[in-house]
């Protein structure tokens, strides 16, 4: 045993799983595993990536001013009240280690992303996972589980790997219900892939207590470069620009970014194709026997009879060359999460699980 102890709660960290991108023995693969937009990213964006490498000897400003101010051009949002890290994730983190500690206790729901109780102990606080109606977040359970403890709330919305939603109204009302000193994070990974959703803008400006993250790893197909925000009051912005590292994103990052929002024909094609894509996957794995819940992101998740027919479906499709997510870790096991890909990638899909239920092995 070493005498060099980590802080409280580091050791309880489960290690997060990626999605896997190869298959031995198989050359032609379809990664659907991670939620990646099957079309890449912006033209805007590679070019600006293109041109971004000339001065790299400069440290990249601090501020993120130009970012900001296009990210509220787009939503409609004060720049003021936004704050860039390195993916959605960083901001999490500055969440977590800003208003949760030891004897604190960090709220996330039963199939919710693995990165909240990760982010939960990292902070040395104590993850507390409450129950999900027919894997939908059920608000009137996470008010029950509240306690003077309760500091922080995470809700991914639409819900990663579900991709159901919770309505406005009783976001609304959780957020209403929670106790004094804790504050609700609506996690808006995939708010893109909803059609006027504004990803929860509108509760942060009528509350003080809530708080929306988002991403250019989804729908705008960079999560290779690790750019995301989040939209607060004031006062919590201030709070997390506190341990946010000056800088924390690079020149490229930026420069990319900036390119990359402003590109929103890119953004709108992307998430009509989404739409018609998940459409078309689900009713044809649904003719396989294959039900999902109707999902509001770029996944949907297929269900399977039980586990081992999920794994076994898993593995099939491997063989073929298709790679999806298995979600045992959500508590689901027996259903797969199939990132919606473009239309040759929906096609195999829904190929092999038509051979697989064909008794294809
Ligand atoms: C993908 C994802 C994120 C985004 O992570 P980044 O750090 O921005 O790449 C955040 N939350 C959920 C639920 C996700 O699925």
């Amino acid at each position: 045993m070493s005498r060099i102890s980590p802080q409280p709660g580091i050791m309880e960290i489960e290690l997060y799983v990626g999605g896997k991108s190869t298959v031995e023995g198989v050359s032609d693969v379809v990664k659907l595993s991670s939620n990646e937009n099957p079309y890449g990213c912006s033209d805007a964006a590679k070019t600006a990536h293109g041109k971004s490498g000339l001065n790299l000897h400069r440290y990249p400003n601090t501020d993120h001013a130009d970012l900001r101010a296009l990210i509220g051009e787009v939503h409609d949002l004060d720049p003021a009240q936004i704050i860039c890290g390195v993916g959605s994730d960083e901001i999490l983190q500055f969440i977590a280690q800003c208003y949760a500690g030891p004897g604190d206790e960090v709220i996330y729901t039963e199939h919710g992303f693995s990165m909240y109780p990760i982010l939960a102990h990292a902070a040395g606080a104590t993850p507390v996972k409450v129950a999900e109606r027919e894997r939908v977040v059920d608000v009137d359970a996470i008010l029950a589980a509240c306690t003077d403890k309760t500091r922080i709330v995470f809700i991914a919305n639409p819900a990663n790997p579900t991709g159901t939603m919770v309505g406005s109204n009783e976001m609304a009302r959780l957020a209403a219900g929670l106790p004094e000193g804790c504050v609700l994070v609506q996690d808006g990974a995939y708010a893109e892939f909803v059609e006027g959703f504004d990803g929860g803008a509108a509760l942060v400006n009528a509350r003080d207590n809530v708080i929306m993250t988002r991403t250019f790893s989804k729908i705008y197909g960079l999560g290779g470069l690790r750019i995301g925000w989040g939209y607060a009051p004031q006062d919590i912005i201030d709070v997390l620009n506190r341990v946010r590292q000056p800088f924390n994103l690079s020149a490229v990052q930026l420069t990319v970014a900036e390119a990359a929002i402003r590109d929103q024909a890119f953004v709108q094609k992307c998430r009509e194709d989404n739409a018609r894509w998940r459409a078309w996957l689900a009713e044809a794995l649904m003719e396989h026997g294959v039900p999902s819940d109707t999902s509001c992101a770029n996944f949907i998740l297929a269900r399977f009879a039980d586990q081992e027919e999920a794994e076994a479906c898993d593995d099939y499709m491997k063989s073929q060359g298709v790679i999806v997510r298995r979600v045992a870790g959500y508590g689901l096991p027996n259903c797969l999460r199939i990132t919606v890909g473009d239309e040759a990638g929906c096609r195999r899909v829904a190929h092999a699980v038509g051979q697989f239920k064909a008794g294809a092995k």
